[in-house]
């Protein structure tokens, strides 16, 4: 129920329709029984700052921000926290001391199935990673953390690579960074530990698609992680090449969930949320429930 002392959470995108934040968030907001409502707010990308400043008017305690403004909020923020600036982007943004300080919670949500589910040392471990957008940078902090011996990106557009290899200048993550091109594929698939795809190939409704064919796979070590960024469907062809040939799957939903459970602790001031509802939620809304 929204009453008079209902605090206001959201996300910001354009468009932003199609953001399952609001599911899950809400799904957690109504577990704790808190007088709080998660709202999704379509702003245009002119109409980004004066969104905000309306945001501090009125009181918003904290939003999560996708899809046009990962970028393009930080100089509109006081505060930016070092991974937020190693990453290069906010994906999160909360009121402190009538200041905005924004985080990005994606490195977080990207590491939390590798850290509890499958702790081993990671010194050793070559990373590929398929794709060098958005998604990719919050993957290369993300392995950096874990102290990959090689983090290893490839992408279809020498000029992009060569941006996004720049782009982390002398940084602790530019360290093992090397980017490829596409047809360097079959000589780093055999090395790969951590396989992650970061593009859309795959997704939704184009699900018989995947970034590689079913011999470039079938050249993935046994016990290397297969991971896709991708929730839906749920697994995805890539996955599926994976587990036949005996690799370690893991889906972009606990991604999803745990880049959100992260926010949620931020702008609540908890140690803990509810993860299972809101991961339940979300397998829900998506048809993944039996
Ligand atoms: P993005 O910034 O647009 O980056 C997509 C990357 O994929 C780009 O490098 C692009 O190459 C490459 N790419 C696209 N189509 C390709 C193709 N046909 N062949 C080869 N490369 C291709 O998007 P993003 O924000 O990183 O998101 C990527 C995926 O991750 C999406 O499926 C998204 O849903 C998912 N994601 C999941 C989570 C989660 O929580 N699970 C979080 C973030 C993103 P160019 O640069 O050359 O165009």
């Amino acid at each position: 129920m929204i009453t008079g002392k209902t605090k206001l959470l959201g996300v910001i995108g354009y468009p932003v329709e199609h953001s399952l934040s609001p599911v899950m968030h809400n799904a957690a907001i109504a577990q704790l029984g808190l007088d709080c409502v998660y709202v999704p707010f379509p702003i245009e990308p002119q109409n980004l700052e004066v969104a905000i400043q309306g945001f501090s008017a009125v009181g918003v305690v904290g939003f999560n921000v996708t899809i046009p403004h990962k970028q393009a909020i930080l100089p509109l923020l006081s505060e930016i926290s070092p991974i937020a600036k190693a990453v290069g982007a906010v994906n999160t943004v909360s009121r402190k001391d009538n200041k905005w300080v924004g985080t990005n919670t994606d490195v977080e949500g990207f590491l939390a199935p590798l850290l509890t589910t499958y702790n081993r040392d990671w010194s050793q471990t070559v990373a590929v990673i398929l794709g060098n957008g958005g998604a990719a940078r919050a993957v290369v902090a993300g392995c950096a953390e874990l102290g990959c011996a090689k983090i290893l990106v490839i992408g279809r557009n020498t000029q992009k690579l060569e941006e996004f290899r720049n782009s982390w200048g002398n940084s602790r993550e530019a360290k093992n960074l090397h980017v490829h091109t596409w047809d360097s594929l079959p000589k780093l698939i055999p090395q790969a530990n951590l396989l992650v795809n970061t593009t859309p190939i795959g997704m939704y409704p184009k699900v018989e698609e995947s970034p590689l064919s079913a011999e470039e796979m079938a050249h993935l070590p046994r016990q290397a992680i297969a991971y896709d960024l991708i929730y839906t469907p749920n697994p995805t062809q890539f996955l599926k090449q994976a587990q036949q040939v005996g690799a370690i799957t893991i889906d972009g939903l606990e991604m999803l969930v745990q880049q959100g459970a992260a926010a949620l602790k931020i702008w609540l001031q908890r140690d803990t949320v509810p993860v299972d509802v809101m991961r339940q939620a979300l397998r829900q809304h998506l048809g993944l429930e039996e």
